[in-house]
Order: C-alpha cells, then sequence, then structure tokens
C-alpha cells in the first residue's frame, strides 16, 4: 500500500528529504503523498522512511491504494526506469 499524511501533519518539514522516491511534497495545507511513487520504500529500505522521522505519527498506510509486495516491487522498478 502506499502511505498517505493525516490533517494531523504539522508541516515540520522532516519527511520529504528523507523519501527516496520523491513521492512527498507540500500540498496546499500539509504535506501530501504521491501514491504513484510510493513502495512503503520497498526497493530501498527495510522500513517507510517517513514513518520512522515523523514526529507525531500522522502517516497511515493509505485505504484507496492497496498494494501487496509485488506491487510495490513493480512500481519501484517502473520508477527506477524512468
Ligand atoms: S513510505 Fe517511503 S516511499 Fe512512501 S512516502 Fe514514505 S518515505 Fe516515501
Ligand atoms: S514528518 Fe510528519 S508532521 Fe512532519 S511534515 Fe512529514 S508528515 Fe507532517
Amino acid at each position: 500500500m502506499a502511505l498517505m499524511i493525516t490533517d494531523e501533519c504539522i508541516n515540520c518539514d522532516v519527511c520529504e528529504p528523507e523519501c527516496p522516491n520523491q513521492a512527498i511534497y507540500l500540498g496546499e495545507e500539509i504535506y501530501e503523498i504521491d501514491p504513484g511513487k510510493c513502495t512503503e520504500c520497498v526497493g530501498h529500505f527495510d522500513e517507510p522512511q517517513c514513518v520512522q522521522v515523523c514526529p507525531v505519527a500522522c502517516i497511515p498506510v493509505n485505504p484507496q491504494h492497496v498494494e501487496n509486495q509485488e506491487s510495490l516491487w513493480a512500481k519501484y522498478r517502473r520508477l527506477q526506469s524512468q
């Protein structure tokens, strides 16, 4: 699954530079995650890096983007080839 950022985000700017896929960006009010680019860090790290650094734990899985490991790896390979 891709992850998502909830409105508990305090715009601390910490997660954005940690994302290996440049999936995190500042939206209109808070940071957001592009589900087309978030692999849950599959291909890069064992744990989602944004979740590791977020001080308010506001990055759950995105129920709108349910994906298994195979899909996440496919997304990783697609992103790498771009
Ligand atoms: S889980 Fe990884 S790929 Fe997804 S947004 Fe967080 S840091 Fe980026
Ligand atoms: S680390 Fe958490 S609180 Fe900080 S900008 Fe990212 S999502 Fe928001």
